[in-house]
């Protein structure tokens, strides 16, 4: 079962599933999602969006997490953003990064 879909929001995470694996991070094209460190955490990261404003709605996130711990919003119910090219620019940065926030 998955997380009731918050208002006004385009991309949101169960925290409670993720495994950390950066898969959705990798797929990510507009650097809308990142891992931070946390202590609290099993693996020691969890996944964050940290850019939620750049999100185009791709739902390539949602596709291959297979913990089914990321959601998108339907294309009916929020008006994403447009890929930019500084979007672009931080999904590289990001990925260059292992995957953590910058
Ligand atoms: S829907 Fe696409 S742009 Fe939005 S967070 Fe997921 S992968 Fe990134
Ligand atoms: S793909 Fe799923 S399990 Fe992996 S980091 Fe992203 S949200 Fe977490």
């Amino acid at each position: 079962m998955s997380l009731m879909a918050p208002k006004n929001t385009p991309v949101w995470v169960d925290e409670q599933r993720c495994k950390a694996c950066n898969i959705c991070v990798s797929y990510c094209p507009a650097g809308v999602l990142a891992m931070r460190d946390d202590v609290h955490a099993v693996l020691g990261q969890m996944i964050e969006v940290v850019h939620p404003e750049s999100c185009i709605g791709c739902s390539e996130c949602e596709a291959h997490c297979p913990d089914f711990a990321i959601m998108v919003a339907k294309k009916s119910e929020f008006q994403f953003a447009k890929l930019t090219p500084q979007a672009k620019d931080r999904a590289k940065l990001i990925k260059d990064n292992n995957y953590k926030k910058l």
